[in-house]
């Protein structure tokens, strides 16, 4: 059976466009392009037929099924040879079933994707993958690229590197200067990419890299274009999956360019019109309130989008104040029952820790998510019998500055409520028993 898919125009322009021509935007209307697939091709499986092949894919050591993005690979990028695929195995993260935390909610069913246990520590990983696999296809065939760039707050920029330097094609990356962690610029660096950190934030980055990606031979990946959004789509089908192909209630999701959420509502609809289940998730979009446009607009009743200049935030990959993909997320939002709620900087940095306590190690963007569903738990949207799933999007262990500056109770704006600092002691038995005990009564109470 042969499967396809095409850009078609977010707008409903009437042209279609090969997935592999260089294009990123409608050529009679500016707007985006989003993958549109051969539905009535695919429905040549009923629902439990897919759910079949996806099940016997599931991290098997079948490459490239046993990825999690390619386990899905027809509703993905069909028209990917398979000796094109650039993968490491990406997908297939753990769905952390956040018990302790969900109690401190009176929550039985809280759940964390961790989609921050990934190749490059982000969930940036299931698009990338699918991204560059394309490219290298266009290479084989012929077009005349020279590179891939983006511009990034930090985890498009470490995936890009990552699956460019496994594949052999360079890569550009332009960083807002001093506004991403230490994690985040080594990685790049460490894969070899030509990393470029301007002086600007990340919307004054995105508006380089469109110019620079005009230029020939130089392929954009940032995702506005979308066939990163068809790999990052697959985290709703794995969350589904995860939980024996039940959808849960909720699910929250962190957002700041907004294509993440565009691409988990995809996922829900692509699964629901194939059969393969009967309902949709309501969603919840969190913005850090340093960085809300999306925010004020769900406020004001969606009519008047602003876009504003982001400030800084612990919350730094969602720095974005004039995010690329706003109408196709408003659009999402408004088909899944969505709402949207924002974070202050104690909210987050709380709700990490929170979830820290109880187990977790969460990115701030988690925390901004976190936060989120304690504000949609406590105006009764969320509950009690209800499931909700928190899509973690990177790993803890980038912001190993946001967690010592939590325990040192030194984040601007945020007065820790639950630091925890090491004991320094001498080398002696007694005082170190002394301590524990002392300290272990401490925290009894
Ligand atoms: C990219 C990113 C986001 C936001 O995703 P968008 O698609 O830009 O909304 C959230 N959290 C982390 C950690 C990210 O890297
Ligand atoms: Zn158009």
């Amino acid at each position: 059976m042969s499967y396809s898919a095409s850009f078609r125009c977010v707008a409903g322009c009437h042209g279609t466009y090969p997935l592999d021509q260089v294009i990123y935007n409608c050529p009679e209307c500016g707007e985006l392009l989003e993958v549109h697939h051969d539905m009535d091709a695919l429905r040549n499986r009923s629902g439990s037929a897919w759910i079949k092949l996806f099940d016997q894919r599931w991290m098997t050591r079948d490459w490239p099924y046993g990825s999690g993005v390619w386990g899905k690979k027809e509703w993905v990028q069909p028209n990917l040879r398979e000796e094109n695929v650039v993968s490491t195995a990406e997908g297939g993260t753990n769905l952390f079933w956040a018990e302790r935390y969900g109690k401190t909610l009176g929550l039985k069913d809280v759940w964390i994707k961790n989609c921050g246990n990934s190749h490059t520590g982000s969930f940036k990983d299931l698009g990338m993958t699918v991204l560059v696999s394309t490219v290298k296809q266009m290479i084989e065939d012929g077009k005349p690229i020279r590179a891939i760039a983006c511009a990034s707050t930090g985890d498009t920029s470490a995936a890009l590197a990552a699956y460019c330097a496994s594949a052999g094609i360079p890569s550009v990356v332009l960083l807002p200067k001093g506004k991403v962690t230490t994690a985040q610029l080594v990685q790049p660096l460490a894969n070899g990419a030509l990393v470029c950190a301007l002086d600007t934030d990340f919307d004054g980055c995105m508006a380089i890299v469109q110019k620079l990606t005009n230029e020939e031979g130089i392929y954009l990946a940032n995702s506005m274009n979308s066939l990163r959004l068809e790999g990052q789509k697959t985290v709703a089908i794995e969350i589904v999956q995860q939980f024996d192909w039940q959808v849960p209630d909720w699910v929250i999701i962190p957002g700041g360019n907004l294509g993440n959420v565009a691409a988990l509502a995809a996922g829900f609809d692509m699964m629901f019109e194939l059969g393969l289940t009967s309902k949709r998730p309501r969603l919840c979009l969190a913005q850090a309130e340093k960085a809300n446009p999306l925010y004020r607009a769900y406020k004001q009743g969606w009519d008047s989008f602003e876009a504003m200049t982001a400030e800084a935030t612990e919350a730094s990959a969602i720095r974005i104040g004039n995010p690329v993909s706003v109408r196709r997320a408003i659009r999402a939002l408004k088909a899944f029952d969505g709402v949207v709620e924002q974070a202050s900087e104690s909210e987050l940095a709380e709700a990490s820790a929170a979830a820290d306590r109880a187990g977790s190690y969460t990115c701030p963007h988690t925390g901004v998510a976190l936060a989120a569903l304690e504000k949609i738990r406590a105006k009764g949207l969320v509950e009690p019998g209800q499931r909700a799933v928190v899509i973690a999007t990177a790993n803890g262990l980038k912001f190993t500055q946001f967690k010592i500056r939590y325990h040192e109770n030194e984040i601007p704006e945020v007065q820790s409520k639950h630091p925890n600092k090491p004991i320094s002691l001498p080398s002696e038995f007694e005082a170190v028993k002394a301590a524990v005990f002392k300290e272990l009564e401490a925290r009894a109470t």
